[in-house]
């Protein structure tokens, strides 16, 4: 089985999210269950070359925006530490930037064409690296108009065999654009309605790529129910509803050799389940200099990692923090960046409290391992989550994760209760402010118990939080998207007058 996954960021070379660390871990896996996966993202401005390796001009494709023809360079080369063949897209006009979506003034204004010319790039690569994929694996809005583009492709041309995996990752996303984007993506006017790629007026990318894709996967199998409804479906329920039966949720996994708090080289000090208690102090006690928060070590350590937005609930937790740390010995550290209310919420907490609550606003990724390592319990209320990995890598580093009962995070949090042996975190049920405030205090409780401490650390560091099983599914889904696709191949050809 030959899969091209093509997404807009791959860690380590471009990360924003989880959507990175998924297209930079899951190839890895697919190779090692037999399929030959590959790799195609853009070849971003920031992207260091002394960090790609050894590269080669792979050769030149041929875009078109709009009917204006456009040239990009593949530059062909290795995911750095592994043996997955990566193509990055250069087109410096496009991609040359210190962005992926963004920069200080908001969205790129060109995001459409930016990201048609990628989603157009995966039908273009294969014959210009001479290798011929049996299935496109798109991730996301950026990338979801190409399952269109291959239905668009004339019956005699052999790449409308492809079949097509969308992966919604996060369904908040669609790539919302006018009308007018029909046109620079040359697809053909009959595909903009309402079960293709028009939405309330509008070009919905993601909405275009749901109606078009031959599987659609989601990153869990709670948020893949949770999206049939109002509200977590973002406008998109009838879509989602119409193509229920192509539809699964296959949980995410993490990397577990990059992420391993036994050779982390972040860590002032590795360890493992055996001595997780010692390895855990002395990384707490390097985090607390770190964040510049008194050398308190018994106090107990809340933080988030996390970008600032909406969806994170990060307002709620924001509402209830002066009130956990007045009323208990609790200390608090948040690393993240996004919405600038809540970079200034937290940073005025942090200036009121400068004994107890650190705010660090930025994107780093050192220090994200060390509050893993050193931290006691990460703080994930989400109003919605379609996977989420930091409770995953909490669990992995024997930090005890809180999170509100959605998505992915239902699905990889095994709940504590009084008994209950193989407990990894405290998962709350509501959406209020004073939910999440009772779920801190529960979480309080079980730090004052050292016997139930512990087991919840050690059980989340035995949780198998690996790719393969998940990977599996991938390929199985792939073979069903190839099964599917050629039966509609032949039933088209059947029709034929
Ligand atoms: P999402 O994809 O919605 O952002 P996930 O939990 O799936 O949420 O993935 C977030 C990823 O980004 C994790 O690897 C997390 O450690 C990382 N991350 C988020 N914010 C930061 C930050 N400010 N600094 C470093 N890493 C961050």
């Amino acid at each position: 089985m030959k899969v091209l996954l093509v997404s807009p960021e791959v860690s380590p070379l471009s990360k924003t999210g989880g959507l990175g660390d998924v297209a930079g871990a899951l190839p890895q896996a697919l190779r090692q269950v037999g399929v030959d996966a590959r790799v195609l993202c853009p070849l971003y401005g920031f992207i260091d070359p002394e960090s790609l390796g050894k590269t080669r001009q792979a050769g030149s494709i041929r875009l078109s925006i709009g009917g204006a023809a456009r040239r990009a360079n593949v530059v062909e080369t290795k995911l750095p530490a592994t043996d997955v063949p990566l193509y990055l897209l250069q087109h410096k006009r496009s991609f040359d930037r210190k962005g992926i979506y963004s920069d200080a003034n908001g969205d790129f204004t060109d995001n459409d064409e930016r990201f048609l010319l990628l989603a157009q790039s995966a039908l273009a690569l294969p014959s210009a690296i001479n290798w011929t994929p049996d299935v496109l694996h798109l991730h996301d809005w950026t990338v979801a108009l190409t399952p269109a583009c291959l239905n668009a492709l004339p019956s005699g041309d052999a790449r409308r065999q492809w079949a097509s995996v969308l992966t919604i990752h996060n369904l908040m996303h669609q790539g919302v654009f006018p009308k007018t984007v029909l046109d620079k993506s040359e697809l053909p006017h009959e595909f903009y309605n309402a079960n293709g790629l028009e939405h309330n007026g509008c070009l919905n990318m993601l909405k275009g790529g749901i109606h078009h894709a031959t599987k659609i996967t989601t990153v869990s199998p709670t948020y893949s129910r949770e999206i049939q409804e109002e509200p977590f479906a973002h406008g998109l329920q009838k879509s989602l509803k119409h193509r229920a039966a192509d539809l699964i949720g296959i949980i995410n996994g993490i990397d577990c050799a990059q992420w391993d708090p036994n050779t982390d080289r972040s860590l002032i000090r590795n360890y493992s389940i055996p001595d997780v208690e010692d390895g855990k102090t002395a990384c707490k006690k390097d985090l607390l200099e770190t964040l510049g928060l008194p050398q308190e070590e018994k106090r107990p350590l809340f933080f988030v990692v996390s970008r600032l937005d909406q969806q994170k609930g990060l307002d709620l937790l924001a509402n209830v923090l002066p009130k956990l740390i007045s009323d208990h010995d609790a200390a608090f550290a948040l690393l993240g960046s996004g919405d600038p209310l809540l970079e200034s919420t937290y940073k005025s907490i942090s200036r009121e409290n400068p004994d107890r609550v650190a705010a660090v606003i930025g994107f780093d990724e050192k220090l994200a391992r060390k509050l893993f390592a050193g931290g006691d319990f990460l703080v994930v209320p989400s109003r919605f989550e379609p996977c989420g990995l930091t409770q995953l890598y909490a669990m992995r580093y024997g930090t005890i994760p809180v999170v509100r009962e959605t998505g992915g995070l239902a699905d990889t949090v095994t709940p504590w209760r009084p008994g209950k042996r193989s407990a990894t975190g405290i998962v709350y049920e509501g959406m209020g402010e004073w939910e999440l405030f009772l779920a801190l205090e529960q979480a309080l409780k079980v730090y004052r118990s050292q016997k139930t401490f512990s087991a919840l650390r050690r059980n989340g560091m035995q949780r198998d939080s690996s790719w393969e099983p998940s990977a599996k599914y991938y390929a199985k889904t792939y073979s069903w998207a190839v099964e599917q696709r050629l039966k509609t191949i032949r039933k088209e050809e059947d029709l034929k007058p």
